[in-house]
Order: C-alpha cells, then structure tokens, then sequence
C-alpha cells in the first residue's frame, strides 16, 4: 500500500479508501469485520455519509479506537446551516470523534443546490464556523454532474473532489481531474465497481491504478472483497490484453442505458424524485432489498405521483425511458417492502 498527499489537505492517506454504503445491509458485527480487515491492510481514509444509514455508527463502532491515524471523512446533504450544523454534531457523535478530517457537501449537481448552501445562512456558513471550531479538518464536495463539478473545482471553497470514475464512465479523466490537479484539490473516485454495475475486482482496479493520483473509495462488504482488493495493491499494476477484452465487454454490455446520476432530468413538475428512483434497482443490489426499501421509502413513494408526460426523458442525454424504469423500480420497491414485512426483517 503506498500513502498518498491528499491534494491541498495535505492529509496522507492510503492509495485507496472505503466507502461506506455497502456495510448498511451488514449486521454490526460483520460490518465491524470488514471495516476492521481494510484497517489491518493499510486502508486508512475511510468514507461515509450522514444519508447512509447506520453506516456512520459501524465506522464509530469500528474505528474509535484507532482514530489518531486515519483519515475520517463524511458528507452532509443538507443545504442550509442549521441543518449541516445538525448533521455535524450527529456525525462526530456516531462515528465516536471530536474531529473529521474532511466534509464533504454530498451530491452538489444542481444550480439551487450551490445557490442555497454557499447563500446566506447556507450550509456553507455551518461547515467554515464548525472548522473554526475544530469539529472539522477539511472541506470537500461530491457531484455527479460534470458540468456542475467543473465548476466547483475552480470555486477556490473546496478542498477534494469526489465523482464517479470507472472504466465505464470514463469522462473525468480528461474532463475534471486535470483541472482538480491544477487547483490541487484531493481527488476521489466513487463507484470504482460503477455503482455495483461491474463484478470483478480485478479488471475494475487495473483500470483506475493508471491514475495513481485519484483515489478509489471502494465500497466492500465482506473480508474475502477487501482481500481480493487489496492482494492487487500487493502488486504491480498490468493491464492484459484479457482486462482490456473484458472492459470492452462491459461497455458493451452497459452501454449508455444506465443512469449516471447527472440530474439533468430533474426536476419533476410532479415533485417525483426522479434519480434515486432510477437507482433504486442498484440501491436494492448493494444494500439489500429490506435496507434498500426502507432506505427508499420516501423516494418511492414519490413515484406514485408521475404521470408519464415525458418532460424528464427530454431532458436525459442518455435518452434513458426514466417513466416505464420508475414504474418498473416501483413495483421492485413494493415486493420488497412485502417481503420485508412477511420476514419481518426490515430493521
Ligand atoms: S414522466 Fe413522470 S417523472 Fe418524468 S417529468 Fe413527467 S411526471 Fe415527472
Ligand atoms: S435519468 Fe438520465 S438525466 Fe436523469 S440522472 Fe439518470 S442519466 Fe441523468
């Protein structure tokens, strides 16, 4: 494992990190053995968010005791100050510290979103008063939306970037992190498995360790995933004519007909909230489908307003038939609440 200065946060933290959504469909105890397993590998910046659950708790729970040596990070969906200073303060409670080393401003793709959190009494606000404090190290921000991530890299607010970067969806390499290495900024890499989409670990990382400045935050969920992992850090990287094959085979397979989270399609003059229904079938895929329906309960519930007038797959670049896949994720959602009740386990 080599260790890495984290941008303009001049935080050193391991070639590759954790991501914490996986461990929500995970028992305590086993999210508590796989965090652990990363730890005694050499992972040290672990990576979660307020929205994920108990994911926060399993970090605290797992990690408290190590904490001087590892980089801490979360993020924080909200956009005003009162509700980040809420989150803040929720944070350092679950995950058992005094300080995180870096927040995050989660999922920034839209204009009012940056209008709302960097306007006055914005979460922006919340966030510099609690570094001032000493609650917080760094200040970072996550997108989906290039367009939108280009921008927030040149804001001179922020710290880290992190986006989605996988074999599959390639476009930041030569379309964001050259400006993020410009600016200095810490770069991260969500979705390394493109969101769940791709299963094998080996040709995903022979992929992203050709930039050896971008750090994948991998989200596993069993010890044999981290060492599956990480057995590859143990070595050199090579990228085989069978990787290649196997890549090209993805791309082929996934195409353009999966949602990149982008939110162009938002939003909905019915108020559906249009891309964490589209994601519910990969939601459902890694956190499990009682977690997954309890997660989404809101969401999903929002679908049942569409009306089907097509003003969303409009505005899709990837021409994506967002109204029959909600329909689609709707029904998927209601046979697992069903099943979650029949078991009773959706807890
Ligand atoms: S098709 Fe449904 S989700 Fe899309 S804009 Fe119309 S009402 Fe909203
Ligand atoms: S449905 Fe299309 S426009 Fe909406 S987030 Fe997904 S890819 Fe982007």
């Amino acid at each position: 494992m080599r260790y890495l200065t984290l941008g303009k946060t001049g935080l050193r933290v391991s070639e590759v990190g954790f991501g914490g959504i996986p461990i929500i469909r995970l028992s305590m105890e086993e999210a508590v053995a796989v965090l652990r397993r990363a730890l005694e590998r050499g992972v040290t910046l672990f990576d979660t968010a307020n929205l994920y659950m108990d994911s926060e708790d399993k970090f605290g729970r797992a990690l408290a005791g190590e904490r001087r040596r590892l980089v801490l990070a979360t993020k924080s969906i909200k956009r005003d100050r009162a509700g980040v200073e809420a989150d803040i303060h929720q944070s350092l409670t679950k995950m058992r510290t005094d300080y995180l080393d870096l927040f995050q401003f989660h999922q920034v793709s839209q204009e009012d979103d940056l209008k709302t959190l960097t306007g006055p009494g914005g979460a922006l606000e919340g966030v510099l008063r609690a570094k001032e404090a000493g609650k917080i190290r760094h200040v970072g921000v996550t997108s989906h939306s290039l367009e939108m991530a280009q921008r927030l890299v040149k804001m001179d607010v922020f710290e880290t970037i992190q986006f989605p970067f996988n074999f599959v969806e390639e476009a930041a390499a030569t379309e964001l992190f050259p400006a993020a290495r410009q600016a200095n900024l810490g770069i991260l890499a969500m979705k390394p498995f493109c969101g769940g989409l791709v299963d094998k670990a080996r040709v995903a990382f022979a992929y992203l360790r050709q930039y050896p400045d971008v750090i994948p935050l991998a989200g596993w969920d069993t010890v044999a995933g981290v060492d599956e992992v990480l057995d590859l850090y143990d070595q050199e990287n090579v990228v085989t004519q069978e990787d290649q094959e196997a890549m090209a085979r993805y791309r082929k397979e996934l195409g353009d007909k999966f949602c990149r989270r982008c939110e162009y399609c938002q939003p909905c003059p019915q108020g559906v909230l249009i891309t964490p229904a589209m994601l519910y079938g990969i939601v459902a895929h890694r956190m499990g489908p009682a977690k997954a329906a309890e997660f989404a309960a809101k969401t999903m519930e929002t679908v049942k307003q569409c009306i089907q007038c097509g003003e969303c797959e409009s505005r899709c670049p990837y021409g994506l038939p967002i109204a029959e896949t909600i329909q689609h994720h709707l029904a998927l959602f209601e046979e697992h609440c069903r099943a979650a009740k029949i078991t009773g386990n959706n807890s």
